[in-house]
């Protein structure tokens, strides 16, 4: 019989990775939790409903991309695109937003697009999402910036670009509409297949075409910057002011757009140049519209999502060897070695170290190998003599040295070994 393999565009996260998904999700929780915000945890399932209007019809997202199926009761239903619009909903649905209060959420969790696989792009892929709900201030454009900024570079990725664009309120953006279209027309026949058909549905969008011919074109469109009402320009100014008093770099994109009429003024991303193609690692933006077009009261608001895919894409480049968290790896042969040796590995990991037991009964020479590459730095060896006496064997892999100690006494060598542990991951 020929065997099953995952959905193209899906992938198992193997053990061997998962500690960098448990360290970008820990650093991501400590981060954020210290800038109070709350995790929350919406559904992966929605009425497609939610989707049409609250990232809009004239997206690739859901124009095209979108997992939709009508299930048993005759509901059209969606696996979530992205994160943003459930987290909205539930905000809605259950009240969360006191007038004139504040809502700082996060959560992370798998979404789905049906596009076409390659590195870094998936059809199951995860996102980290944070939101802040109920505030326009400018200072609140450059917290959620900040928190990118700092959990990026906190993991340890350089060679990191933020760009940064406003786009203004609605009625900038009518003005400017027009001004691009008039622009565009001309050239019309030159633009790509998709650029066309977006030149009246929602022409913002051309300007993030990836199409060289169509890129070439919109070099010379006229700038959204020079649309923006005092207010919104003012608005921008002071994130920008912010950013700099935070000491974020950042550099100005007024092709950066989020195409929908409830995006409002920021919209921003952040690249890497080590991704290639798919070079995005977080986009984000304000969308002072969104809660009123779902049905909830006027509120602004703005977030990002960090495709994790990417990031760990990132990281993994950063980290050549992957980090081995064993601290003890015990080994032992023979029925009462055996035994005692299940007592002291739970009895070591009471200490709080990690401790890993070799349960193949196989020859000394066997386990010390696999002792080795457990990545532990020290070693309990019991044979029969060690479980007549109480003692046990503790062997520090990175010299050989070898001592005798009660049993005893080998628990109270547990700080020595953390210690011993953390100094050689760390380095010097
Ligand atoms: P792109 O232009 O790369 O398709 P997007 O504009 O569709 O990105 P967003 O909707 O802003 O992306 O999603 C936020 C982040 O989620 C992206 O910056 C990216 O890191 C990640 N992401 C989006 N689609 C995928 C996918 N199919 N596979 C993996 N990660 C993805
Ligand atoms: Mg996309």
């Amino acid at each position: 019989m020929t065997s099953i393999q995952a959905l193209r565009g899906t992938r198992d996260i193997l053990p061997e990775e998962t500690p960098l998904w448990q360290q970008i999700e820990a650093t991501a929780r400590d981060i954020l939790q210290r800038a109070a915000y709350r995790e929350i945890r919406p559904p992966m399932i929605e009425q497609t409903e939610l989707f049409a209007r609250g990232i809009g019809e004239a997206t690739d997202v859901v124009g095209k991309e979108m997992y939709t199926f009508t299930d048993r009761g005759e509901r059209s239903i969606t696996l979530r695109p992205e994160i943003t619009a459930g987290l909205v909903r539930s905000v809605i649905e259950h009240k969360l937003i006191a007038q004139g209060g504040v809502q700082r959420l996060w959560h992370v969790g798998p979404a789905f697009r049906y596009e076409r696989p390659q590195a870094g792009r998936q059809r199951q892929f995860h996102q980290l999402d944070v939101e802040l709900i109920g505030s326009g201030a400018p200072r609140a454009d450059a917290e959620v910036i900040a928190l990118a900024a700092t959990l990026l570079t906190t993991l340890g990725l350089k060679s990191l670009t933020l760009d940064i664009n406003s786009v203004g309120n609605g009625s900038d953006r009518q003005r400017y509409r027009e001004a691009l279209i008039a622009f565009l027309t001309p050239h019309r026949a030159d633009l790509d297949a998709d650029s066309q058909d977006r030149l009246e549905r929602n022409p913002l969008r051309v300007l993030d075409s990836k199409d060289a011919t169509t890129q070439a074109i919109v070099q010379d469109a006229p700038s959204l910057l020079d649309y923006l009402s005092e207010d919104s320009q003012r608005h921008f100014d002071q994130v920008q002011q912010c950013l700099s008093d935070l000491d974020i770099p950042y550099q100005l994109n007024p092709r950066l757009v989020r195409g929908l009429d409830y995006y409002t003024h920021t919209a921003f991303e952040i690249q890497s140049a080590d991704l290639g193609a798919q070079a995005t690692v977080c986009g984000g933006g304000r969308y002072d519209g969104l809660v009123s077009q779902l049905g909830g009261p006027e509120t602004p608001a703005i977030g990002w999502a960090i495709g994790l895919e990417r990031l760990t894409l990132l990281l993994k480049q950063l980290q050549t060897q992957a980090s081995k968290l064993m601290d003890v790896y015990v080994v032992s042969r023979g029925d009462a070695a055996e035994r005692a040796a299940l007592r002291i590995a739970q009895d070591l990991r009471q200490t709080g170290l990690a401790v890993e037991m070799d349960l193949s009964g196989a020859a000394f020479g066997k386990q010390f190998k696999r002792a080795d590459r457990s990545g532990a730095v020290a070693c309990v060896i019991l044979g029969d003599s060690e479980a007549d006496q109480g003692t046990a064997q503790l062997k520090w892999l990175a010299t050989g040295e070898q001592v005798e100690l009660s049993q005893a006494a080998l628990l109270e060598t547990a700080d020595q070994i953390k210690a011993t542990a953390i100094a050689l991951r760390t380095g010097p």
